[in-house]
Formats: structure tokens, sequence, C-alpha cells
């Protein structure tokens, strides 16, 4: 807590001292140009727009619509894996919710992969000290995508590698027949100074492409080190993609601790493992991204995209990644309407289908629509879970920044008014189209706890703070509103 809050007072100073500096450097180029230039620029915003912008980032902090509709989703539906009745009823749910909000929703008809757990259980059966007539077990979960184990399991030895070098150096003789761990480890320390993101991505690698790697050399099954930063013995599931070509083979995550055990112990001698994972693909289901228009009183045709993911992983309730991510989205409309606001472009609010296991949701809107992308006008995805908000990402133009200074000034007096340019910014769903030029935005978020309880069966409401939760709602309220009522076309 404390350290956050330095954290944040820090983060404040310094886009204090930035804005400041900007500030100053503008009066010097006005004092000297020898000529004021004749035609003034329009306004970015208008005084009514501003004055706008603060009313919503007021209304935001105090409303606990988000949080209500973030425990309906995390608590009253639960997880809400796709193709599930639990995905089925969300749908459902928010569709009516944003009908309740008086928005104009549609459903995105969509073919989605429909795949189910199924049992999950591993133990040593042989290694040096165990022992007679013991096992000692396992803590493990599947990978999303994996092919089944033999109902009864399979038995085998386990080679480790810390990664795919290391297996390279193994040769298929030393891999075939045998249960390959890949004890890739989470940079905790890169996390924890506020580089999560980026520590997730080098090892969620092999969560993607370790079973493809070991089944290409003749290996029975493929297991990670969970990729995530806590130590409670929780194992992180999340998508494993197979390469074409390649036997499949089971797939599963076990604990940071279950990863150390069997690396300690593996040198030792002899260590095999008896692997149950009985995942089940089922043929394709229907489902359906939400969307919700707020129409745009002037250019009704330009889109402002607001949205989080309706799916979740099924461990967990899927609170932080991603029912918060709706709810904030959904409370950008709830704002607008309940204070009475005429934003000029159109607010389309989407709750994505299947970005944990596909993302046949955001790929399918960005084809249907391929005609429409010059009108898509900015978009932005929260899906980074709900801690306390520092400013915004913003890309893929660096010149955007100009256009978010009146913004970032307001947010400044809630401690969130960071501007941060990524050429990437966004989020998965809505890189379909931010990858075709579409203005990208995603709050920039605290995300120092947000792997160790992500993709786990931690991730529940609890972890979602309402006060912080308000204060994302309030960064995306303003930074949405605005873009809807810039009086400029943005860079792209
Ligand atoms: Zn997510």
């Amino acid at each position: 807590m404390t350290k956050s809050r330095n954290r944040n007072i820090a983060l404040q100073l310094l886009s204090f001292a930035f804005l400041f500096s900007i500030a100053a450097m503008r009066c010097g180029a006005q004092e000297n140009s020898p000529s004021p230039s004749p035609t003034p620029t329009p306004p970015l915003y208008s005084e009514k727009t501003l004055s706008e912008l603060k009313q919503l980032q007021q209304a935001a902090l105090k409303s606990d619509y988000a949080w209500k509709q973030t425990a309906y989703l995390s608590n009253n539906i639960g997880p809400r894996l796709t193709g599930s009745a639990q995905a089925q009823k969300s749908v459902e749910y928010v569709a009516a919710e944003m009908k309740a909000l008086g928005l104009e929703v549609q459903l995105e008809n969509l073919s989605v992969p429909h795949w189910v757990r199924g049992e999950e259980t591993a133990a040593l059966v042989e290694y040096p000290g165990m022992a007679e007539k013991t096992t000692q077990k396992i803590v493990l979960t599947a990978l999303g995508g994996s092919v089944a184990t033999p109902a009864e399991g399979l038995t085998a030895e386990v080679v480790v590698v810390r990664n795919f070098d290391e297996l390279e150096a193994l040769g298929r003789d030393k891999v075939a027949g045998r249960i390959v761990l890949f004890n890739y480890h989470y940079d905790k320390q890169m996390a924890a100074q506020s580089r999560a993101g980026e520590a997730y991505g080098q090892a969620v690698k092999y969560r993607g492409e370790a079973p493809s790697a070991a089944g290409k050399l003749g290996a029975v099954a493929a297991l990670i080190r969970s990729v995530g930063s806590a130590d409670y013995r929780l194992p992180h599931t999340g998508q494993t993609n197979y390469a074409k070509d390649v036997p499949k083979i089971p797939a599963g995550a076990v604990t940071a601790e279950d990863a150390d055990l069997i690396a300690a112990l593996a040198p030792q001698g002899t260590v095999r493992m008896r692997l149950t994972l009985t995942p089940q693909t089922h043929p394709d289901a229907v489902s359906y991204n939400v969307i919700g228009d707020l129409k745009g009183s002037e250019q009704p045709e330009q889109v402002i995209i607001v949205s989080g993911h309706l799916d979740s992983w099924d461990l967990g309730t899927g609170a932080i990644d991603d029912a918060a991510g709706v709810a904030v989205s959904m409370e950008v409309a709830n704002l607008v309407k309940k204070l009475g606001l005429r934003p000029k472009r159109t607010i389309r609010v989407i709750a994505w289908m299947n970005e944990e296991n596909g993302l046949v949701g955001g790929k399918t809107y960005a084809k249907n629509h391929e005609n429409e992308i010059a009108n898509h006008f900015a978009a932005r995805e929260i899906d980074g879970g709900a801690d306390h908000p520092g400013g915004i990402n913003y890309g893929p133009k660096p010149e955007m920044k100009d256009f978010l200074e009146p913004v970032a000034k307001i947010l400044q007096s809630s401690g969130a008014g960071v501007l941060d340019f990524s050429p990437n910014a966004g989020g998965a769903d809505i890189g379909p189209l931010t990858k075709q030029g579409v203005p990208g935005f995603s709050p920039i978020q605290d995300n120092r706890t947000y792997f160790h309880y992500h993709h786990t069966a931690a991730d529940t409401l609890d972890k979602v703070v309402p006060q912080e939760l308000a204060e994302n709602a309030a960064v995306v309220a303003v930074t949405i509103y605005a873009l809807a009522n810039l009086e400029k076309p943005l860079p792209r």
C-alpha cells in the first residue's frame, strides 16, 4: 500500500514537472516568435467539453455501477470460458444491461472454439529418496487447447530444461518417450519494477510454443513452469498453440513450487511422473460479441470503441480478467447517459468473446467492419486488471500526445495524468484494428500484482478494490468522451 502510494506521488510529481516544462516551452516559443500567427488554431476541445470532462471524472469517482457489474459477472455468473453456459449467460446479461442504459444493442455472431477442462492430476511415482509405496503430489492444470492423456493417465520419466536451447541440446535421444518440464522463470524482479507485461511476454512464449517444441522431438507430454508471479502453489492456465505438422501432446502448467521440486530432484536420479489430463475439444459453438452504441449527435458514423472481454478462464471467476474491463466500458455509457451528455461521435461499448482462447471476437469484428476502418476514430481496451491507474497508453503515432495533454491535465487531479507512448497501445481484441492504423488506447495500470492471480483460481472479486476500479472508470470515461468530442481528427 505504502509503496503504491509513494509510486503514485512520484508519478504525479514527474508528470507535473513534465506538463510544467511543456507549458514553459510553449510560452517561450510565443515570446520569441516575431509575429503572432494570423489565423488562431481552433482549440482541440471546446470549453463545454472540458467542463463536461471534469463532471464525468467526478461522477466516475463516486459511482459504484462498474463495481456492481464486476460483482455480478464474477459472482453471479462466474467463470465464462468460451462455449460454456456461463459465457452465453454473460452475453444475455450484458446485452440486457446495455439496453437498459438506452444503447442500440447488436449481437455479433461468432463461431468459437469449445474446449472443456477435464480431470487434471499428477504425481511423482519414482524419485531419489522416495519411501516405498508412496507418491508425491504435483499441482498442475491443463493448458487451454491441450489434448488428453489416456483416461488412466500416462507414466514417463521427466526431463527438465530451462529453455528452448537446452531442449535442442538434449536432442531426440534424450527427449523421446519422456515428459519435458520447461522450467523457464517469470522475471519477478522485472515485474516488481512495473514491467510485469514484459516479464509476462518473455515467459508466455513457453506456454504457447513449448508443447510443439517437445512434441517435435518425440516427447509424450509437455509441462511448463506457471507463467506468473505469486508463490501460493497456484497453477496458471492459458492457451497453448500447437504447431501444424507436429504431433499434439498433452500440455500443462505446474506451479512454480512444483517446478522447483522436480528441478531439484532430477539431477539426483530418475524422476518418473504419472500424469492425467482429460480435457475435451468439442465442435465449434455459436457465441457473440455484445455491441452497444451510444449514437453521436454530429458525426454518428465515426466510432470510438471502449471495450473489455467477456470470456474468462475457468479456474477462477474472471474478475480481474476481464469482468472489470467490461464493467468499466459499460460505466462510460452509464455516466454519459446519467449526466445527460451528448457525444458528437458514436461511443461503441463492446464486450468481446473469446479473447482467451482464439480471439475470434476481435478478428471477426475487424473482418465484418473492414470497409468502415476509416470511420473507427479510436479504440480502447481495458484488459490489465483494475489496480490504480496512472494515466493513458496511446499509439501508434507519437504526435497523438499533443491531442491528449488537455485530457491528462484533468486526469492529473485524480493521480492519473501520465501519457505513455507505445506503438502497439491497445489490447488483444482491438489488435486487428490498431494494426490497420486505428489509434489505440489502454489505461496505464499498476500491474505489479496482476500476474499473481492471472489465469488462476484466485482471479476472484476480492482482488478488485472498488475505489481503484472507479479510478479506472474515471480515466476511461474522460478519455473516451474527449475523443468523441475532439474538434480535429487524430493523427493516424
Ligand atoms: Zn484478459
